[in-house]
């Protein structure tokens, strides 16, 4: 009895990898058919109907247990992707490594997948020396597909047609829990696919999961795989970090494990000064509570938040050495993404943006003469005015320039000159608080 105790507890544990499949009936799941895109519904029936295994997978099907509803719905299938373009009409092939296929519908584009597996022997031969996954392009079963996604939430099939729910790895119960759990040994996958990392900030934060202990420490000791990851793929992983509901939260975590170091290193500095601190937090909870109203938000707009507590600091430091105003902004600008650069460039779609919004801020000090007309017509007025009031809510200008420029907008022309009459007698009032 001793002995069958102290296995249990110290015993080695059950690999979540090694999975048991679990086949949950109508009864034992809260998955309804019709909750799935009628475009998903006839891809997967098409396939079936042909001999085919096919089934709703990923984010979709987490995101219907947790009763949110989905961004898109993936299809899995054992099907090539050949066999699927034959069956089905308007399909077409994405990509060369490992080919998707596109299923577009009205108003949405279903992707179908082959099962991945694992390529058969050498493990070696798909990793390099840091243990990351150079190949992940070979067909497989569904249970090696299951197996290669990286939580276990991420991990269920739902077949609609006979509504059952295929779980190896536990992946319903830890829904259930709210637990992200990695599918096999954290630090192997972590090293397969460091990006992993970063998905694990987001899913934690976005679905309001706690992270499975096993986690914690490779989230601490891992970061510096990130370092070798294109570029863009962690560009767009910021992007997602930042748009996916829960930025605060998403950087918060980020700075706890210290992964913010390889993505973002700059907010170090800006913590130490409450007033940055309070700017960023503004704009992410901005951010945050636009996605939560279902409206749209823009990355230039957030990223130029992120960096202007930098740049402005820079530019005020620059005048104060007796810069020009212009030039100190722009060169304050330049070395801001310059520094940002050695660790993770902005692309340039992005980091135009940003320089007009930042270049805009010190014409909205200007309410004299034709200026603030020429303003108005700016193709970046609005995204303009929009920062300056996210600077007057966070004490970096004063609130009643923010006012000034709604009253202005809303005014008819004779209205609109009379206010810059007043504003030419009135001394002008300026905080030189840093944002
Ligand atoms: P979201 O709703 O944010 O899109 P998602 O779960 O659909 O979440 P995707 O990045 O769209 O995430 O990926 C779809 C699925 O593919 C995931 O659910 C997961 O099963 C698998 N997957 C994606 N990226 C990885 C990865 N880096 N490692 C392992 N599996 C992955
Ligand atoms: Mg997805």
């Amino acid at each position: 009895m001793i002995r069958r105790f102290l296995n249990k507890v110290f015993g080695p544990k059950k690999s979540r990898r090694s999975g048991k499949l679990h086949t949950l009936t109508a009864s034992q799941h809260s998955l309804r058919p019709q909750a799935i895109s009628p475009c998903a519904l006839r891809v997967i029936k098409t396939l079936q109907e042909n001999g085919f295994q096919a089934y709703v997978v990923g984010g979709a099907v987490r995101d219907l247990l947790l009763q949110h509803s989905p961004k898109d719905f993936d299809v899995a299938t054992n099907a090539t992707p050949e066999q699927i373009r034959r069956l089905i009409r308007r399909s077409r092939i994405i990509g060369r490594r490992f080919q998707i296929i596109h299923v577009p519908c009205h108003d949405e584009i279903v992707e179908v997948t082959t099962f991945r597996g694992h390529a058969p022997h050498d493990h070696h031969s798909q990793t390099d020396e840091h243990g990351r996954l150079t190949r992940d392009n070979v067909f497989g079963t569904l249970e090696e597909d299951s197996a290669r996604r990286d939580f276990t939430a991420n991990a269920l099939f739902y077949d609609p047609v006979h509504n059952l729910l295929l779980d190896y790895f536990s992946g319903a119960e830890d829904i259930a829990a709210r637990r992200l759990v990695m599918i096999g040994d954290p630090v192997h996958r972590f090293r397969e696919d460091p990006v992993r990392l970063l998905r694990a900030i987001r899913f934690s934060a976005k679905l309001g999961f706690t992270l499975d202990p096993t986690l914690i420490a490779p989230l601490h000791d891992l970061g510096d795989l990130l370092a070798p990851i294109p570029e863009s793929r962690l560009f767009d992983e910021l992007l997602k970090l930042l748009l996916s509901g829960q930025a605060r939260t998403c950087l918060e975590l980020l700075r706890q494990f210290g992964l913010h170091r390889h993505i973002l290193p700059h907010l170090d500095a800006l913590q130490s000064n409450p007033d940055h601190a309070r700017f960023i937090t503004r704009a992410l909870n901005d951010t945050d509570e636009r996605l939560q109203a279902r409206k749209t938000v823009s990355p230039g707009f957030l990223l130029a938040a992120l960096f202007w507590p930098s740049v402005h600091t820079l530019w005020q430091a620059r005048q104060a050495q007796g810069e020009p105003l212009y030039p100190a902004l722009f060169g304050a600008m330049e070395t801001v993404l310059d520094a940002q650069r050695k660790t993770l460039p902005i692309p340039h779609r992005f980091d135009g943006t940003m320089k007009e919004i930042w270049g805009l801020q010190p014409r909205f000090e200007q309410r004299n003469g034709q200026r603030p007309f020429r303003l108005l017509e700016n193709p970046r007025f609005r995204a303009g005015y929009d920062f300056l009031l996210l600077r007057s809510a966070s004490g970096d200008v004063t609130p009643e320039l923010g006012v000034w420029w709604q009253t202005f907008q809303d005014a008819d022309s004779d209205t609109r000159t009379s206010l810059l009459v007043q504003e030419t007698r009135k001394p002008r009032s300026r905080r030189r608080r840093s944002p």
